[in-house]
């Protein structure tokens, strides 16, 4: 009964925050943006994740107005890794995100997490084994402890209080005049981008999924407050599956595996030395990059 519930929680809380206006507007469409058609195959059983091996089967993907987003892609992320999704704005990088998170089916192939296509295990099992960490956190008109737990209302505060120390926005509550019971958001107060991030951080620690998504998660950050925050993400990534969508290299030359999207299909793929090695698109994205920081570095 709970699991039939949720879905009109989460809309009766879209619907209040919208009209609080609080919410960034872009970024909740990009989550709620789910159409409405995908449903549960009858009977479908919960996903068991053991592992977290996600892959990607020949997908292939258009949203229906005969533009194809996505040709042919085959991704194998074993368990506990990290592949890092690299490539120019309209690749259909985010796009790889919802279809992972099921916001719409592949009109090709199919996607697996330990072995089951996602499109046949009931959708709650699927969303509660995913988090994401999206560009621009949603704050909500409450209490910074509501909005570490959001999603986790059983949560007790010791939990909180871990998260919030994993991802080192701890220090920065306790300094705020009602702790955790600081009201945030338009009508309390207005965190940074760097700390919206580290609630985005925490409630994922929170959720503690074994798959993770970060899509662009750094990208709305000024180059320090980025530096500030790599350490914490790559500390989350520890031990999940994960997936990093980036504009910014600086977020993916860790990963174990690197793929350049363009045009929605996979066009490089290997480790950043690899890809530097080839001397293609990523290497020029990296020598671009590269003179864009020591630019800045001149001018600060
Ligand atoms: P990226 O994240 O790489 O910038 P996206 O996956 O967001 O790219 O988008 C890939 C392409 O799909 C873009 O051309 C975009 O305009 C298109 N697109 C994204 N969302 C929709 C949608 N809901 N309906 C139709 N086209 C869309
Ligand atoms: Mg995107």
């Amino acid at each position: 009964l709970t699991q039939l519930f949720r879905p009109l929680d989460l809309l009766g809380m879209v619907y209040r925050t919208v009209r609080q206006g609080v919410v960034d507007m872009g970024a909740m469409f990009d989550l709620i943006d789910a159409p409405a058609e995908i449903v549960d195959v009858a009977n479908a059983p919960p996903m068991t994740v053991t592992r977290g091996h996600v892959r990607f089967e020949g997908v292939g993907f258009d949203y229906g107005d005969g533009r194809q987003i996505l040709n042919g892609i085959d991704l194998d992320i074993p368990p506990g890794t990290t592949l890092a999704v690299v490539g120019p704005s309209g690749a259909g990088k985010s796009t790889l995100a919802r279809l992972l998170f099921r916001f719409y089916d592949p009109t090709a192939g199919r996607i697996t997490i330990d072995g089951q296509d996602i499109a046949q295990v009931a959708q709650a099992s699927l969303r509660s084994a995913i988090g994401i960490v999206p560009q621009d956190t949603v704050l909500f008109n409450d209490t910074i402890g509501y909005n570490i737990a959001y999603g986790r209302a059983d949560a007790t505060a010791a939990e909180i209080a871990e998260a919030a120390r994993g991802a080192s926005i701890a220090p920065f509550i306790a300094s705020l005049p009602d702790r955790y019971d600081t009201r945030v958001g338009e009508r309390g107060l207005k965190l940074s981008g760097g700390e919206k991030q580290r609630v985005a951080i925490a409630r994922t620690l929170l959720k503690n999924p074994p798959v993770l998504i970060l899509d662009e998660a750094t990208s709305a950050l000024d180059s320090r407050t980025e530096a500030d925050i790599l350490d914490t993400l790559e500390a989350i990534e520890r031990g999940r599956t994960t997936i990093v969508i980036a504009h910014r290299l600086s977020t993916v030359v860790h990963a174990d595996r690197i793929v350049v999207l363009e045009g929605g299909r996979v066009v490089e793929s290997g480790s950043h030395a690899d890809l530097l090695r080839l001397g293609g698109t990523y290497a020029e994205m990296w020598a671009r990059q590269a003179a864009e920081r020591e630019a800045a570095l001149a001018e600060a």
